[in-house]
């Protein structure tokens, strides 16, 4: 994988993960985020637990990673991709409860739409689990084109959303 496509850009990646020893598959995954040829540096929220929005199975254990990387936007995603497969992450259906997930979810200021990635993450406004841990790391981020991060929040409140003790 070629780890010298950019100049160095920030990226913000969700994780999450709700099978087995979820807790541990987080903190394995920010280690194999930061070691990943191109990321230069990674700071890690704290972790969250929620209960699953459109999908299915045990609560969830979320987080958001701040990166500064000089890999692509398609090159960091297919990191993340390598790294969900090393979980053997199985899709039997759609939404299915999984081992391991990684969204890319602002990589920038940038908006990209390629058939296999979105950026802003489509969805990532509407997920309580992604904007608290994201407010943690960068509480005055703007998300482009649908708002502040806090403000994004703050009407989410009806999703339950623990932080778990670090
Ligand atoms: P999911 O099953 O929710 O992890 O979705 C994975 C699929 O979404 C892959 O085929 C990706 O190519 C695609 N995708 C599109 N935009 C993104 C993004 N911002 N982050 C992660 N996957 C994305």
């Amino acid at each position: 994988m070629p780890a010298n496509d950019t100049r160095a850009e920030w990226a913000f990646v969700g994780l999450g993960a709700n099978l087995g020893d979820a807790h541990a598959t987080l903190s394995r995954a920010l280690d194999e985020l930061a070691a990943l040829p191109g990321v230069e540096s990674l700071q890690a929220s704290p972790l969250y637990r929620s209960k699953p929005v459109d999908a299915q199975g045990p609560d969830f254990v979320n987080a958001v990673a701040r990166l500064r990387t000089t890999l692509s936007p398609l090159a960091l995603l297919a990191g993340l991709q390598a790294i969900e497969a090393a979980h053997g992450r199985e899709r039997p259906y759609r939404n299915a409860p999984r081992t391991l997930d990684l969204d890319l979810l602002l990589y920038g200021e940038q908006a990209i739409d390629e058939p296999t990635l979105t950026v802003p993450h489509p969805r990532m406004h509407l997920r309580a689990f992604v904007l608290a841990p994201l407010a943690d790391l960068a509480p005055d981020l703007q998300v482009p084109g649908r708002g502040g991060v806090a403000e994004l929040l703050a009407g989410l409140d009806f999703q339950p959303l623990s932080r778990i003790d670090p």
